[in-house]
C-alpha cells in the first residue's frame, strides 16, 4: 500500500484514538487498532476495510469537527478504502478505472444495454423479435443459447477472477500468509460477522444512519440486496441445472424454483438498492466522504436496474415485449459483471478478507501470538 495524503490522515487519527480508546466497543475497528502501536499503510489498509462505516464513531467523538482535531473516521477510511481498490485491482492496467468510477459504471452500463439492443436488432428477424413467444426455448428464439452463455458466462468469470486476484493482492500486503485461509474457528467467526453484518450493531443500537440518531435501516437494506443477490444467483445456477441434467429448457412456470428464487431476490434486490440509496439522499452528509459518493450511487442503480429488468421480464415474457426486455436486461447484466471488479462491489471482497484477518487476530495459533503487530503486518 503507497503512503498518500489519506493514509496519513488515517494514521494521525489512529494515533489519537489509541491514545483515547472512548469507542473501543463500537466495531472490529477499535480492537485490531489496539493490537499495534504504530500505523504501516498496509496497516491502515486493513483497518480501513474493516471499517463498515456505520458512522457512531464520528458522532460520539469529543474530537470531531469543528474541534481542532477533526476526526473524522467514517470518512477518512473511505477515502483510504477507495485508495485500497485501486492498489489491488487486477489486472493493474485497468486500475485507474476506479478514479472515475461513476463515471465508467454509468457508461459501461449504457453502453451494454445499447450494444445488447442494437446485435439483438441486428441478428434477429423482426417478425420474431416483436412478436410473443411461448413455450421451451422461447428465450433463445430470440438470443441464441451460446451467445447468452458466451456473453453473461464469459463476463462472469473474468469478474471471479479479478476479485479472486484483488483478494490475494490484498492478503499478501497486509501480511496474510496462504495456510491462515483454512483455518476452521476464525473462518466461522468471520463468515459469521459478513453474513450478520455485526458491524453495523455501531454502538449497540444501529448504525448512525441519517444522523445522530441509532437505526438498524442501512443493515436491514444491505441485507435485502445482499440476499436478494444470492437468490437471484442461485436462481441462474437452478436453471442451468434444470436445463442441462433435467432438459427442462427456460422459460420455466412461476411455481418453479428458479423462478421463485428469482422473484424473491429480484424484490430484494430492488427493495435493499432502493433504501440504500435513499439513505443516501437523507443522510447527514458531514461523515461523508463526498467525492466517493457517484461511484456509490452508480452501482446501486446498476444493481437496481439489474433486478428492476429482471423482474419486468418475468412479469412481461408472454407478451410482445418480451424480446426487447431480454435483450436489456441481458445488457444490463453483461454490464454489471464487467465493472464488477472496478467498481464500489469489491468492498465486499476486502471487507471480508480484513473480518477473516480481524478474526484471525483474536484466535491465533500460540506461536502467532500478536503482542504488538505494529509495522510488522505489512509484507
Ligand atoms: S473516534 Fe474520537 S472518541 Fe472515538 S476513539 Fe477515536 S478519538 Fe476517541
Ligand atoms: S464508522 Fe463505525 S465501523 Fe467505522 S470505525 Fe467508526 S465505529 Fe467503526
Amino acid at each position: 500500500m503507497r503512503e498518500t495524503e489519506s493514509v496519513q490522515e488515517a494514521r494521525r487519527a489512529m494515533d489519537i484514538c489509541n491514545a483515547c480508546r472512548y469507542c473501543e466497543g463500537f466495531c472490529a475497528v477499535f480492537p485490531a487498532m489496539e493490537l499495534r502501536r504504530e500505523f504501516a499503510a498496509a496497516d491502515l489498509s486493513y483497518l480501513a476495510n474493516l471499517c463498515h462505516n456505520c458512522r457512531g464513531c464520528y458522532y460520539a467523538c469529543q474530537y470531531a469537527p469543528p474541534h481542532e482535531f477533526g476526526i473524522n473516521l467514517p470518512a477518512t477510511f473511505a477515502r483510504v478504502r477507495a485508495e485500497t481498490y485501486e492498489e489491488y485491482a487486477w489486472p493493474k492496467p485497468l486500475a485507474g478505472l476506479f478514479r472515475r468510477n461513476g463515471t465508467i459504471v454509468s457508461l459501461a452500463a449504457a453502453l451494454g444495454m445499447a450494444l445488447a439492443l442494437i446485435l439483438t436488432a441486428a441478428i434477429q428477424d423482426p417478425a420474431v423479435l416483436y412478436s410473443p413467444q411461448h413455450g421451451p426455448g422461447a428465450f433463445y428464439r430470440i438470443i441464441p443459447w451460446w451467445l447468452m452463455v458466451t456473453l453473461a458466462g464469459g463476463s462472469f468469470l473474468f469478474a471471479v477472477l479479478a476479485l479472486a486476484m484483488g483478494f490475494r493482492n490484498f492478503w499478501r500486503d497486509t501480511g496474510g500468509r496462504p495456510d491462515e485461509l483454512t483455518r476452521g474457528r476464525p473462518l466461522a467467526l468471520a463468515l459469521h460477522d459478513i453474513l450478520t453484518l455485526r458491524n453495523l450493531g455501531g454502538g449497540g443500537g444501529g448504525c448512525n444512519d441519517t444522523g445522530e440518531h441509532f437505526s438498524t435501516l442501512r443493515r436491514r437494506f444491505h441485507h435485502a440486496m445482499f440476499y436478494g443477490f444470492l437468490l437471484c444467483f442461485a436462481a441462474t445456477v437452478t436453471a442451468t441445472f434444470y436445463d442441462h441434467f433435467l432438459g427442462r429448457v427456460a422459460p420455466y412456470p412461476f411455481l418453479s424454483l428458479p423462478v421463485l428464487l428469482g422473484t424473491v431476490g429480484g424484490i430484494g434486490m430492488v427493495a435493499g438498492c432502493g433504501g440504500l440509496i435513499w439513505l443516501k439522499v437523507v443522510q447527514d452528509q458531514a461523515p461523508v466522504a463526498r467525492r466517493l459518493l457517484g461511484a456509490d450511487y452508480a452501482l446501486l442503480v446498476l444493481l437496481l436496474l439489474t433486478a428492476a429488468t429482471g423482474l419486468l421480464l418475468l412479469a412481461l415474457r408472454g407478451t410482445g415485449a418480451m424480446g426487447v426486455l431480454l435483450a436489456l436486461h441481458l445488457g444490463i447484466v453483461l454490464s454489471l459483471f464487467l465493472v464488477v471488479p472496478y467498481s464500489k462491489m469489491v468492498h465486499g471482497v476486502y471487507r471480508s478478507a480484513a473480518l477473516l484477518r480481524h478474526a484471525l487476530e483474536r484466535n491465533p495459533k500460540p506461536a502467532d501470538h500478536p503482542t504488538d503487530r505494529s509495522a510488522g503486518s505489512t509484507a
